[in-house]
């Protein structure tokens, strides 16, 4: 555990949100990330209550020589690893407001809402946002850092939709962002993460989806080869309508996991599909010639996406690696079956292969830092760690897996996905880092900021 070394002399009284010091009643909770596997000991954590809240905040953390980590959730917390020494951790869990424009089609959600939130006020006027596959990712955190949802083929990244942000700089002005103000803050904003200020506030597109066509196809583990390869030829053939998630999950022995594949490892093709059953079906019947022991794709309504992936929706701990394919040769199936396949004898919870392609391939008119995810699939790949050895086998079990996948990965990772330092050039790109480090240097000279990924190394 790390000692607190930096005594808190600056003035408290300004901040009207909850403050936790070490050794109150209720510092764990508060100090606890939503990835359990990162223990963080920051020196003091603050829930502000509004963007005047957040710049007294950042006020205290100056005056008292503290950087601060601004943390919605904590889903991202593990890049950054749990040493938050000498850190204010701004928490902005207390902001969870969400407005709906239904005639404009925007939402506008403060910094502390989660997609369950947005969806919630959404679905009402018969729209829907960009989400990803978890509930409770946070809006803020997942949009700087790109957002890559089930209809990201279709529409693209999340952060390409977002149309104002507001913000509190380091230096405590607040500053609404639009492509016409401060647009090159705007700019860098959109995917290039939480090097820049803490963001109050974004409003971002919503859009009309009435039904949609969605489920999962299941096999055994032992047929992940053939139907891994019939799932990878079949994918440039889908439209970008149509979304895919292959995938080996060893499901746990838990109570709330379906009695069928309790306990079991499946290989799996989860779809999300804009078009109607009939014509989803026809473009699956590849795969569904296959034999799945279990087929629940069909039509309902549009939320149905939020939990498809089956994502955990209370904290628990998870180490986790990801990297983006430019292809996935045999000899790329038949690695990631040998490490998580019939005969593996893993820890590891399993691997999945996100389709990339269509509108997430090339950045649209007037995006943000990141504008694509070039490749043909974002691997990402996970283990739950048990015991005193638990972090250790994990992590050299994702390293054996995610090794030689490396033989076809891009040369630029999706930083939503990588949970160890990346240098930012890699996520960006020589000319892109180059103007998001002067930004960053210009809104905040001090370094007051420590992000999860931070655009300057
Ligand atoms: C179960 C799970 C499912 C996921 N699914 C997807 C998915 O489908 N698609 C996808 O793209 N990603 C996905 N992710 C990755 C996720 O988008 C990132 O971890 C993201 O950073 C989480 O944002 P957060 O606010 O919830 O997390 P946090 O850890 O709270 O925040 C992450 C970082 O964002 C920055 N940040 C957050 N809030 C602010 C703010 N108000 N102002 C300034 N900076 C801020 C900070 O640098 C912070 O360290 C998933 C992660 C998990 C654990």
């Amino acid at each position: 555990m790390t000692t607190t070394t930096v005594s808190i002399s600056a003035d408290l009284t300004h901040i009207r949100g909850a403050v936790h010091q070490p050794g109150d009643p209720g510092w764990d909770d508060a100090r606890r990330a939503w990835n359990l596997a990162v223990d963080q000991h920051p020196e003091l954590v603050v829930e502000p209550v509004d963007a005047g809240d957040v710049a007294a905040t950042l006020r205290v953390a100056r005056d008292a020589g503290l950087r601060v980590a601004v943390q919605g959730t904590g889903h991202g917390a593990a890049a950054r690893g749990g040493d938050l020494a000498g850190a204010l951790l701004l928490r902005t869990s207390a902001m969870r407001g969400v407005t709906v424009d239904p005639q404009r089609r925007v939402a506008r959600a403060e910094a502390g809402s989660v997609w369950l939130d947005v969806a919630q006020a959404a679905a009402p006027h018969g729209l829907v946002a960009l989400h990803g596959s978890a509930p409770d990712v946070g809006v803020v955190g997942y949009t700087l850092g790109g957002g890559l949802g089930w209809l990201g083929r279709r529409y693209g990244l999340a952060c390409s939709h977002v149309t104002a942000i507001e913000i509190v700089l380091p230096d405590g002005r607040r500053v609404r962002t639009t492509a016409t103000d401060e647009p090159r803050l705007f700019w860098a904003l959109r995917g290039g993460g939480g090097s820049f200020g803490v963001v109050t506030a974004m409003e971002f597109s919503l859009f009309a989806v009435d039904r949609v066509t969605a489920g999962a196809l299941m096999w055994p583990v032992e047929q992940a080869p053939a139907v891994l390869r019939r799932w990878r030829d079949l994918c440039p053939q889908l439209p970008t309508d149509i979304t895919t998630i292959g995938r080996i999950l060893r499901f746990p022995p838990l109570d709330e996991v379906p009695a069928p594949v309790r306990g079991r490892a499946m290989v799996l093709v989860e779809v999300a599909s804009l078009l109607g059953e009939e014509e989803t079906g026809t473009l699956l019947a590849p795969l569904r010639d296959l034999g799945p022991e279990l087929d629940t794709v069909a039509a309902g309504d549009p939320s149905v996406l939020l939990r498809l992936h089956g994502d955990p929706e209370t904290p628990v701990p998870g180490i986790g690696a990801g990297l983006v394919l430019a292809e996935l040769p045999d000899d790329g199936i038949d690695a990631l079956t040998r490490g998580l396949g019939a005969d593996a004898d893993t820890a590891l919870l399993g691997i999945e292969l996100r389709q990339l392609g269509g509108a997430l391939a090339t950045p649209p008119e007037g995006a943000g830092a990141l504008g694509a995810i070039p490749g043909a699939f974002a691997a990402y790949a996970i283990g739950v760690p048990q015991g005193a050895l638990g972090a250790v086998r994990v992590s050299g079990e994702l390293d054996a897996v995610m090794r030689p996948l490396r033989a076809w990965s891009t040369a630029r990772p999706y930083l939503n996905f990588a949970e160890a330092p990346v240098r930012p050039e890699e996520a960006f790109g020589p000319t892109a880092v180059g103007a998001l480090w002067e930004i960053a240097d210009a809104v905040d000279p001090g370094r007051l900021l420590r992000p999860n990924h931070d655009v300057r190394w």
